[in-house]
Order: structure tokens, then C-alpha cells, then sequence
């Protein structure tokens, strides 16, 4: 069973533990970029590649840290927000429906 917005009845909402995923992604991939921007290399490829992939895991720790900090501060103590009207809903020890 999906949920919904207990405002505007939309299902296009993110749970906590997704709002941590997709901030830790975006954090990733800043380190992956900043890495890759960091190697000498001037030519994309495969080297690029490597050095973006090499910045990624030494971040993982602070990428995760600054993920559950930001979704702490955007969700508060809450569980959901609703991607359309920004309602904040549930309790943030709810586990979201599988
Ligand atoms: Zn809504």
C-alpha cells in the first residue's frame, strides 16, 4: 500500500530514509566530481573515471553524516514530506511502506 499526502492527496512524496539515499547520492557524486577535477589528466576517460571513482568511498562517511543532518533539518521529526505542497506528515520512526 502506497501513501499519500494527508494534505493534497498526492503520491508523489519522499520518506526519510529515501531523503537520506538521494542527499548521500548528491554528496557522492560532489566528491566524484571534485576528485576527477583534482587528477592532472586533461583528457576525459578513463582516467577521469578512475580518479572520480577513487574520491568516492574516502567521503562515504561524511557524505552519510551530512545526509542524515540535512534530512534531519528539511524533515525535522517528521517522516514524509510531500514533494508537491510540502507538507510535513507521520513520525520519523515509521517505517515506510515496502
Ligand atoms: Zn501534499
Amino acid at each position: 500500500m502506497s501513501k499519500q499526502c494527508l494534505i493534497c492527496d498526492s503520491p508523489v512524496i519522499l520518506n526519510r530514509q529515501a531523503a537520506v539515499g538521494i542527499f548521500l547520492l548528491i554528496g557522492l557524486a560532489n566528491s566524484a566530481l571534485k576528485a576527477a577535477q583534482n587528477t592532472n589528466e586533461t583528457r576525459r576517460g578513463l582516467i577521469w573515471l578512475l580518479g572520480a571513482a577513487a574520491g568516492i568511498a574516502p567521503a562515504y562517511p561524511e557524505a552519510l553524516r551530512n545526509a542524515e543532518r540535512v534530512t534531519k533539518a528539511h524533515l525535522s521529526r517528521f517522516g514524509y514530506v510531500c514533494l508537491e505542497c510540502g507538507a510535513l506528515f507521520g513520525s520519523a520512526e515509521e517505517k515506510p511502506p515496502s
